[in-house]
């Protein structure tokens, strides 16, 4: 059983469908596998981080390097695999400023959920823009 950590942003966020497939996989398989993000999940949860959490357990690291914060908060999950795009982050704490942090927050167009209700909505948006973008392939 291989124990794989998936980052989020850049990666999984790249082509979510393509990494769903691999998740399904990879647990199909009786792999472990989690997102493990840099974002804090104070700040950085937002609707498409919560839908993700319906199908697989995200570890939000807040910035700190993601191996050392696995290694001292992980619960015994210390990945035997990543995949990153910026694999500086897996041993190295993030550099960002704060201010570079709230530019990023401010710009990344995606809501933070007030309710259930704001959820829903962005999944059923979600929807509309696979299905809009299938009808154009
Ligand atoms: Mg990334």
């Amino acid at each position: 059983m291989m124990k794989i950590a998936l980052d989020y942003d850049q990666t999984y966020s790249a082509d979510p469908y393509f990494w769903q497939g691999v998740i399904k996989l990879a647990q199909h398989a009786g792999h472990e596998i989690r997102i493990v993000t840099a974002r804090d999940d104070r700040f950085d949860r937002t609707e498409p981080l919560i839908h993700v959490e319906q199908i697989v357990p995200v570890i939000y690291c807040r910035g700190v390097a993601k191996k050392w914060h696995l290694t001292h908060f992980g619960d015994g999950f210390v990945p035997d695999i990543w995949i990153d795009d910026k694999p500086e982050s897996i041993t190295t704490n993030s550099s960002a400023p704060p201010e570079g942090l709230a530019e990023w927050r401010a710009n990344r167009g995606e809501a933070m959920p007030e309710t259930w209700e704001t959820l829903t909505l962005g999944i059923g948006r979600d929807m509309e823009r696979k299905r809009a973008k299938d009808q154009k392939a």
